[in-house]
């Protein structure tokens, strides 16, 4: 297939200062693995000259065009109205879809507005394509030679319509050669660390689009391509991938869509251990990051948020005296921290987090940026490390915890002797 395509996103919001225009990203990815590459993309607002010039000037770039929003029931939303008018096609209310739309609504207890039946109509000649997940349906339209899919704006609904229709429109329900990527993540070594030990591998597989990026504050990706059909493509990322895993070792942690707390969460529920977590500079984004995984409570026990001394005292039981003597940010706390919550809540591992997130509170010993996590688990293994990290408060935050989840990670592996 030489086809390409063009995407056009549809949506005043998107030219604001506020929303992203994701949608063109996922859409991109999935032409790109069925061998369409994307040659160009924009964005344009709600006003109709303005949609009518984009369209007719997208659909001289390339034989495809994917169109995102627009499609919805209020005024401003006319895509599919501008399509029928560049193509010079009518706009038939299909009874289908209506009865649809008014049985959708009914289910909810609800009577359908008015509004929403010119959700029913359809462009002459196209294919209606099914929306499971919301009232708006997608449409692809076969006109003097070019394709045009119109799908909502909605980025769920939008991702479901290409995969349940759009996909094998395109296709002919076969798996044409394309770009597959991949994406590969690792915790606890910074980019040009990263970038050290896998040169050697991406020399030896040229052609791969290899590209190495700080995702996160702690976090580092490697991002690559093959070309291919699905399976083909599938070979040769393993391939790529096993040698990356055995040149980076165990700070390797997931690929894809895996994070990290979801990671940590399988290991803990793998082996039936607990886990409670003692934060001060991080405020409890260390129980967010773990509870934003469904099912946490199977092995997230919960944790405290103790900022000040007295509520390290209080709470966690940690002395008097050492906080007066090493100061809050200091191993021996974060130690206390960690060993507090975990008798406290009765749990397998603790976790204990203490630093100084800026920008005041820095000192000559304790700049700015200074961090201490401890590990504490009932088996006896108590972990401590020291970072001294980089950037502003919101940087040092996340980054503290991405490291306090490697931390329990790699007590997890150890224990559990898995690669
Ligand atoms: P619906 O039929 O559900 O009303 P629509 O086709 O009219 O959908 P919009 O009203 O344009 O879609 O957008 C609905 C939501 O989807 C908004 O929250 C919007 O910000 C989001 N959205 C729209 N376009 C994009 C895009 N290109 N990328 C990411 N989000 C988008
Ligand atoms: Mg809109």
């Amino acid at each position: 297939m030489t086809r390409t395509a063009s995407i056009l996103a549809v949506g005043s919001e998107l030219l604001g200062t506020t929303r992203l225009d994701t949608n063109s990203l996922f859409l991109t990815g999935e032409l790109e693995a069925i061998g369409i590459p994307v040659v160009r993309k924009a964005c344009v607002g709600d006003g109709w000259d303005g949609l009518l010039t984009e369209l007719a000037f997208a659909l001289t770039r390339a034989p495809l065009l994917c169109v995102t929003g627009g499609l919805g029931p209020t005024e401003d939303d006319r895509t599919k109205e501008a399509v029928a008018a560049l193509l010079g096609r009518r706009l038939v209310r299909d009874g289908e879809i209506l009865e649809r739309l008014r049985e959708r609504f009914r289910k909810r207890g609800r009577e359908m507005p008015e509004v929403n039946a010119k959700q029913a109509d359809v462009i002459e000649g196209a294919v209606v394509l099914p929306n499971r997940r919301g009232t708006a349906p997608g449409y692809l339209v076969e006109a003097e030679g070019k394709t045009i899919v119109l799908l909502p704006g909605v980025p769920w609904e939008m991702k479901a319509i290409f995969a349940e229709s759009v996909r094998a429109n395109l296709t002919g329900g076969g798996t044409p050669p394309g770009v597959h990527r991949r994406v590969l993540k690792i915790v606890g070594l910074g980019e040009s660390a990263v970038e050290e030990v896998v040169r050697p591998v991406y020399e030896a597989h040229r052609g791969h689009d290899v590209t190495i990026l700080a995702a996160s504050p702690g976090e580092v990706q490697l991002h690559f391509a093959a070309r291919g059909t699905p399976e083909e493509a599938r070979t040769e990322l393993d391939a790529l991938e096993a040698d990356f895993r055995s040149a980076v070792g165990p700070a390797l942690f997931g690929r894809d869509d895996e994070t990290l707390e979801g990671v940590v969460g399988a290991l803990l529920k793998g082996a039936g251990l607990t886990l409670a977590v003692a934060e001060s500079c991080t405020g409890g984004m260390v129980a967010s990051r773990v509870t934003d995984v469904p099912g946490s409570s199977a092995y997230f026990l919960g944790g405290a948020v103790t900022y000040a001394d007295l509520a390290k005292m209080e709470i966690l039981g940690v002395s008097p005296e050492i906080l007066e003597a090493r100061g809050a940010v200091s191993e021996e706390v974060a130690r206390e921290m960690a060993a507090g919550v975990r008798l406290r809540l009765g749990a397998a591992s603790g976790l204990g987090v203490t630093g100084i997130a800026g920008p005041g509170g820095g000192s000559p010993e304790k700049p700015v940026g200074t961090v201490h996590i401890a590990l504490d688990a009932a088996d006896g293994t108590k972990k401590h490390e020291r970072l001294v990290l980089p950037g502003d408060r919101a940087m040092v935050r996340r980054w503290t915890t991405s490291a306090a989840l490697g931390m329990i990670r790699g007590w997890l592996m150890e224990r559990g002797g898995a690669g």
